[in-house]
């Protein structure tokens, strides 16, 4: 269940997928709809409060960022506890990258098996090379609740992909 806060009920969102896919720029574009290509990667873990409304309630989601754990498959067990909602990060323009998120289904599925599941194919503005029956097969097997593809950098589909998050979020609620 969800904790209630002044800003209505706190839904936790955790990022997961390969370090390079765009999970740490998809946060800031959410955070503070900015975008930064050279960015440093920083280690540790990032999160902020995301106010979204869903018809006239308010929610909160806590979003949370491994900020680079991921390189050293050290995400702790705490970074998927409590979880409402895990965003599978893959980048369009990079086949492996969708096949390894295996690996984080997996441990989801360990430490917070009711945690919703959305999968998110950034880099939408580069050329894609996922064909739409591998995502379609990856999404089906692993019973994602959302498939969309974004682009952190151009912006497209960050804000409509938290908001339809918090809106599936309060209806399991
Ligand atoms: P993370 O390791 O998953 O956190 O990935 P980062 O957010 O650090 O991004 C890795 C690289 O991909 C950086 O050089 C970003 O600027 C770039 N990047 C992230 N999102 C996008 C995107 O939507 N489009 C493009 N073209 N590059 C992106
Ligand atoms: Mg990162």
């Amino acid at each position: 269940a969800a904790l209630s806060v002044d800003k209505g009920p706190l839904f936790k969102v955790i990022l997961l997928g390969e370090a390079g896919v765009g999970k740490t720029a998809i946060f800031h574009r959410a955070k503070e709809n900015s975008f930064n290509d050279g960015r440093k990667s920083t280690v540790g873990i990032d999160s902020f409060s995301l106010y979204v409304k869903v018809g006239d309630q308010q929610v909160t989601l806590g979003v949370w960022d491994t900020a680079g754990v991921e390189r050293f498959r050290t995400i702790t067990n705490n970074y998927y506890r409590g979880s409402h909602a895990a965003i599978f990060v893959y980048s369009v323009d990079e086949p492996s990258s969708i096949h390894y998120l295996g690996h984080w289904i997996r441990d989801l599925e360990e430490f917070s098996p009711e945690a919703l599941k959305i999968l998110v194919g950034n880099k939408k503005d580069l050329e894609g090379q996922i064909s739409n029956e591998t995502i379609e097969l990856f999404n089906t097997g692993n019973e994602c609740g959302l498939s969309v593809l974004t682009s952190a950098k151009t912006g497209e589909g960050i804000q409509d992909t938290f908001d339809t998050i918090a809106e599936m979020l309060v209806q399991k609620a």
